[in-house]
């Protein structure tokens, strides 16, 4: 079995003005149809791995093979990264939900100080990475991971993202990330956000 591109529930126009349409079609077909090719190539070589999840990969990244381990770590994690991504994102206007609201002012009090919070982590990322909110032992956390590296591995659950390599906003922002990921509120899927929430406490499948 090939890993594939996941469906994208939006066109590539949808998010605009917020993510510009050549981004999303760049970033969609070119950038994770790639990592998805090379984790098919690494696949196709390691027979270990036949059969086995993307996600398991990653949260079982000490028992992969050591030759491949780093390839799995990108190419796995850029996959499962960035199909976490498509689904953190909408053209619809959503507000954050009930759980979503009670951990936001558990934490950091309001909303405004969460989103600040977050940017700030985001804009601190040298080079490529990704921004999160991650739970472990009901623990939230802001969180950024380098290169394609999945909270995953760290045993983290994910519940939002952003990506902040510069092929996510370059087109559009040049070098203002600042500015791309204040736009990028205006996208995010609040409903998803406290879909992953309900999940956490209907326990791992
Ligand atoms: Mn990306």
């Amino acid at each position: 079995m090939k890993f594939e591109l996941p469906k994208l529930n939006y066109s590539f126009s949808a998010l605009e003005p917020y993510i510009d349409k050549k981004t999303m079609e760049v970033h969609y077909l070119k950038h994770h149809q790639g990592y998805i090719d090379k984790l098919n190539l690494i696949i196709d070589k390691d027979t270990s791995l036949t059969g086995v999840t993307a996600e398991y990969m990653l949260t079982h990244l000490d028992t992969v093979n050591p030759e491949t381990r780093d390839g799995i770590a990108n190419f796995a994690g850029g996959h499962v990264n960035h199909s976490f991504f498509w689904k953190i994102m909408t053209p619809e206007k959503t507000s954050p939900g009930e759980k979503t609201v009670k951990i936001i002012k558990d934490r950091w009090l309001s909303l405004e100080q969460f989103t600040e919070e977050f940017i700030k982590k985001a804009l601190g990322v040298f080079g490529s990475g990704w921004t999160w909110l991650t739970v472990l032992n009901n623990q939230f956390e802001i969180m950024s991971t380098a290169n394609q590296n999945s909270p995953l591995t760290l045993g983290q659950t994910p519940i939002l993202g952003v990506d902040v390599w510069e092929h996510a906003y370059y087109l559009k922002y040049q070098n203002r990330r600042e500015e791309y990921l204040r736009a990028w509120w205006n996208v995010v899927d609040w409903k998803m956000v406290e879909t992953h929430l309900t999940d956490l406490e209907r326990g791992p499948p």
